[in-house]
C-alpha cells in the first residue's frame, strides 16, 4: 500500500488523520515538525506528503522547500494543509513546490481524493483531467 507522511505539530490533527489513512489502508508515517518530517521523508522516502504549514521552528514551506532540493524526493507529491484561506498561504505553498494544497479544517473525503488522484498521476496512469500543458 502506498505509504504517506502526515507531517503536523497538532497531535490531536495528526493522531485523526493518521487514524483515518490507515482505515483505508495506507501505511502512515508521522512526524511532529518540519526538522523530524524532513528527516523521516529521506529515510523512508514516502509515496506523498501531508503538510501542515503552521509549525513552530521548521515550518511546512521551509520543509517543503528541503523535500524538493533532495533529488530522489523531489518528485514525491506535497500537499499543503493550510490553516487560512484568505492569508496567501495556498500561494506561497505552491511557490515552495507543493503539489496541491487543502484548507483546514480538513474534509477527509476531499483530501482523499486529492491524495488518490496525485499517486495515480505518480504511478503513470493517465490522470483523469488531461493537462493542456
Ligand atoms: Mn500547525
Amino acid at each position: 500500500m502506498p505509504k504517506i507522511l502526515v507531517v503536523e505539530d497538532n497531535e490531536e490533527n495528526r493522531d485523526s488523520l493518521s487514524r483515518r489513512l490507515q482505515r483505508r489502508g495506507f501505511e502512515v508515517l508521522l512526524a511532529p515538525d518540519g526538522k523530524v518530517g524532513v528527516a523521516i521523508a529521506k529515510a523512508e522516502k514516502p509515496d506523498l506528503v501531508l503538510m501542515d504549514m503552521n509549525m513552530p521552528e521548521v515550518d511546512g514551506w521551509e520543509a517543503t522547500r528541503q523535500i524538493k532540493a533532495e533529488p530522489d524526493l523531489a518528485n514525491v507529491p506535497v500537499i499543503a494543509l493550510t490553516a487560512h484561506a484568505m492569508t496567501g498561504d495556498k500561494e506561497r505553498a505552491m511557490a515552495a513546490g507543493c503539489t496541491d494544497y487543502h484548507t483546514k479544517p480538513i474534509e477527509f473525503p476531499k483530501l482523499l481524493g486529492q491524495i488518490e488522484a496525485l499517486l495515480q498521476e505518480k504511478s503513470g496512469a493517465s490522470p483523469a483531467i488531461p493537462n493542456p500543458t
